[in-house]
This record gives C-alpha cells, structure tokens and sequence, in this order.
C-alpha cells in the first residue's frame, strides 16, 4: 500500500493511480478522469510527470503511449472580474481556439491483436449512446455486441458537458424521455454499482423577452400535463431560490424542482463496466475507416484493427456520425457546432438549481464538487469540428454570469474546454433504420441533450432491436422526416 501522494490538488495517492489501471484505466487522459489527478488547481503542472512515470513503472501501456493529457487553459486560475474585462472583439466571430485536439489518436495507444472476425452488433462510438445501447442490449439478452471507439471513454461530448439533465422540454417525446431517464438515473447506483452524483436541484429557466416568456408559460402547461411540476415563478421567488440572482433583464422564469445535474464521467464508465460484466466487447483507440456493403446491407465493419462482420450496425458516433456515414453514402443532416463551457475553483454548496438565460444560452450550476460549472452558446460560431478554447467564450460567459450573480467575480476560472453539439434541423435526433441499408441503424444529433435522453432511448432501442416489436420512436425521429417534412422542432435548447 503507498499512500504516497501525486497530486496534492485533488489528494491523488499512488494507489489511487495503481487502482485505476487494475480497472483498465490506463492512459494518461483515462486516469485522469479517474482519479482527478490534474484537475485542481495546478492543472497537472506539478503531478503530470509523476503519474505518467508511475504508469511507465507498472507496464500500464507502451513507454510510447505515454503521453500527456491535454493542456487546459487558462494558464494559471484566473478570476472571472478580470476575464470578463479582456478586450475581446465581439463582432469577430470565435474561429480556433487552444488546444487543437488531435483529429486521430497515437497509434501507439492501439491495443494489440485484432478486432473480433464478427459480432451480432456492432456499435460505432464509445459515448453515452453506444454504451448505454450495448449495455441495455446485453440486458434483453443480446451479448454478441461490440462497440468501437476512436479514443477513450469519455472522449467525445459524453466526457466534455454540463451533466445536465431536466425534463423542462417543449415536445411531449422529450418530456417522456427525460422523465423515464431520470427515473432511471435514480437507481443507475443499484443497478451499475457506480456512484453518478445525481442532485435533484432543480432547474431555473429565465426569460428577458416577451416571446420567450411565452414559450416558458406554454411549456410549464405541457409538463403538468405529464406530471411534470414545473411552475412559473417571480423574480422575488427566483431569488429566494438563488440568493444574489439579480433577475437582470428578466420578464420571467420557470423552475422545475425536480431537474437536475449528474457527473457526466462515471456514468459512462457504469455502463461500460456494466457492458464488460455482461460480456460485451468494448475496444477503445479503435477508428471505424470504412464499411463493405452488398446488396442492401453492410457485411463488414473496417477498423484500424481489422475488419468485423455483423448483422446489424449502430452508427452512435455523435458529432462525427456524418462524417462517417459519408463512408457508405449515406448523407445525415447533423451538423457540428462547438460548445465551450468552464469550471471554477470549488466553493461550499451555495447554488441549488441549474440556472439558464434561455434567450442568451448563458447556463450554469455547482457540481456537487463545489465548482461553478457553465457555458454558454455563440451565435456566431461556425459550423465544424473544433474543440479548441477561446477568450471570446470565457469573457463573454463571465460577463453573463456576472449581470445575474455578481458576488462571483472573484471567483477563479480552473479550466475551460469544448466539446460539440451534434445539431439537427429540428433539434430531434436521427434514430431508427436507413434508406437503402436497412441493417445500418442511426442513433445521433442529440445537440445538447443527449447525456439526459440517452438511458431512455437506449432502453427503447434495445427493446426494439432485440424483441422486433414496433416502437413509433423510430418512425417519428427517422432519417426520412427530412426528405418527407415531417419535423417536429423542439424549441427548449440552451445555447
Ligand atoms: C459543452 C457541452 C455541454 C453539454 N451539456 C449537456 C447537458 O448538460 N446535458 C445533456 O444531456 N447533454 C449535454 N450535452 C450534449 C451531450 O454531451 C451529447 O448529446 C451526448 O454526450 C452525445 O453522446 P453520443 O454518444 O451521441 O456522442 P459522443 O459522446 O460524442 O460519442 C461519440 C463517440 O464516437 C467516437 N468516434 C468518432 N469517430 C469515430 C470513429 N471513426 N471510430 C470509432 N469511434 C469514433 C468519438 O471519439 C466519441 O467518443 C453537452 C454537450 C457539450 C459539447
């Protein structure tokens, strides 16, 4: 036993770094998230090495496959006063942003050996949605199941949000969903033995104009219709709620007390663990490069470890499903946009709900860390896969965050990321079969709302899949209602 330490921030031990790789966390990104290694205050500046050698010394990985997590600005914790004030010019629109990540992993990060030759199912996408598919299917009795993944767990927008999850919703479908989700939230612990910090704080919507104060009134009528207690709330009573709230600009607000926010990451490794225990096969730093089709069908899933074949394949790549859908023709309306969020330096337990200003995008709430965590949308940004950081975001979201909750300016920044949204026209998923290849099934653009529709759906799509049974999910939210103009818009998006 060492309880000698590596990361004084978070009071990572060596064991702590020893444990996480007997359970196969065994990068430097994986541990990380782990074992909190590196997300205190000195952002890995002091422990980054000693974790990496310590991984070197117990042939975790491949001496090359060591590398660093990726860097975080800002550089050093900086007060949100002071980044609310950076000159930043706002007319120009947020192109770039630090770090660049990498569009492919290092080879060297590659498990050895081959994919399996076939499976039942193949599952393209390791996040929230693959996972909880594959995991739910082992459930109706389907184990032959493999999911690929690029990256690590937790590498695409299921490891990058808000962990947000409301049933405040404008359409009957996501109301339904998000409500079955978290239901099932509430017992994730029972079930998948992991600990996913569920906190029902409930969730504030505020309004500063007149049509959005309408769609908050009219939505507040659909969810009691659903057993959903959203009411309509006054500024004084938003207060109360949020003490310091200053309701800048605000006609009026909603306030669900039942919404909520999760940890995004232990909720992916739950359903991985659970996946694993089941005998599904989860294989990570393994890229999707292409497919062989036939008559209709795909056979064959090409991989950078060889090929697979399989009766039916799931494309679950969030953000990315277009670009490989492409690779069998197939055109899907998703577009990416980038999400830039932030989180501070922890503070004692102060903000119950998660606050949004939907006119503006401008969201944020307290994990059960302590840190204040948010984001805000840019209506500026330029449709792309980017997941680098800006100024402009952070200045912009400071200076948001401060017109409603002023007493926070000197609070510190720790670090700032991005992740994307993976938008649709209608801002609905794309589920269910696709013309012309009927065993390709779509399970994408979930914009910014996947993580809290994802135990639902996967439990729906399981069913479906496994049992044949008809479920109207997949006709209602199928690839054809764009060519057919079928859409069913759904107007509570933050961002
Ligand atoms: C900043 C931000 C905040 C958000 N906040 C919230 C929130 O509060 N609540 C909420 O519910 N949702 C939120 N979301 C949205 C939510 O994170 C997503 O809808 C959800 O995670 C999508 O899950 P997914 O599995 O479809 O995609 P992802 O998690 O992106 O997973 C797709 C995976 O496919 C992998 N992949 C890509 N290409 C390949 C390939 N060629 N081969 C193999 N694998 C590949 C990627 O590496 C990735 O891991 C937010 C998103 C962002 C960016």
């Amino acid at each position: 036993m060492s309880k000698a330490m590596v990361c004084s921030c978070e009071d990572v031990t060596v064991d702590d770094v020893k444990h996480a790789v007997s359970r196969g966390f065994c990068d430097v990104e994986s541990v990380k998230r782990y074992t909190g290694f590196g997300t205190g205050i000195c952002q890995g500046k002091s422990c980054l090495a000693a974790v990496a050698s310590l991984l070197e010394r117990e042939k975790a990985l491949k001496p090359a496959a060591v590398v660093p997590f990726t860097p975080r600005p800002p550089l050093y914790p900086t007060e949100l006063r002071l980044l609310a004030s950076a000159p930043v010019d706002m007319s120009v629109p947020p192109v770039g942003g630090v770090p660049q990540e990498v569009d492919a992993f290092p080879s060297s990060l590659r498990p050895e050996g081959p994919v399996p030759e076939k499976a039942k199912v193949v599952i393209i996408g390791g996040g929230i949605m693959g996972l909880a598919l594959a995991y739910n299917l082992a459930c109706e009795g389907e184990t032959d199941v493999v999911v690929l993944e690029r990256g690590y767990l937790c590498a695409g927008a299921s490891g990058r949000n808000g962990g947000g999850v409301r049933m405040q919703w404008g359409t009957p479908a996501l109301v339904e969903l998000a409500k079955r989700s978290i239901d099932l939230m509430k017992s994730f612990a029972r079930d998948l033995g992991i600990n996913v910090w569920l906190r029902q704080g409930g969730y504030i919507f505020l309004a500063k104009t007149k049509p959005v104060a309408d769609r908050l009134d009219r939505n507040a009528a659909l969810h009691n219709k659903f057993g959903v207690p959203t009411r309509i709330i006054s500024a004084d009573e938003a207060r109360e709620i949020v003490p310091g709230l200053t309701m800048k600009d605000c006609l009026t607000a909603s306030y669900n007390p039942e919404d909520g926010v999760i940890f995004p990451w232990p909720f992916l490794w739950g359903y991985a663990q659970g996946c694993k225990k089941k005998g599904v096969r989860v294989e990570t730093y393994t890229d999707v490069t292409g497919f062989e089709t036939s008559n209709g069908q795909v056979r064959k899933v090409k991989t950078t470890r060889g090929d697979i074949a399989c009766d039916t394949v799931v494309l679950a790549a969030g953000a990315w499903s277009p670009e490989i859908a492409r690779l069998v023709d197939v055109q899907l309306p998703n577009e990416p946009h980038r999400h830039e969020i932030l989180s501070t330096e922890p503070l004692k337990p102060f903000l119950g709900p998660l606050v949004s200003v939907l006119d503006t995008g401008l969201y944020f709430s307290q994990s059960m860390r302590g840190e204040i965590v948010g984001g805000m949308g840019d209506p500026l940004e330029p449709v792309g896969l980017n997941m680098g950081s800006t100024l402009r975001f952070v200045t912009r979201f400071a200076q948001a965050l401060m017109e409603q909750l002023p007493q926070v300016g000197h609070v510190k920044v720790l670090r700032q990321w991005a992740g994307c949204y993976d938008v649709t026209p209608d801002n609905n998923p794309v589920l269910g079969r696709t013309p012309g290849l009927d065993n390709l099934l779509q399970m994408s653009g979930f914009v910014g709302h996947g993580f809290m529709m994802a135990p639902a759906v996967a439990e729906r799509m399981a069913k479906w899949m496994a049992t044949g049974e008809s479920d109207e999910l997949f006709t209602r939210f199928s690839l054809r209602r764009f060519s057919e103009g079928t859409l069913e818009r759904e107007d509570m998006i933050i961002g």
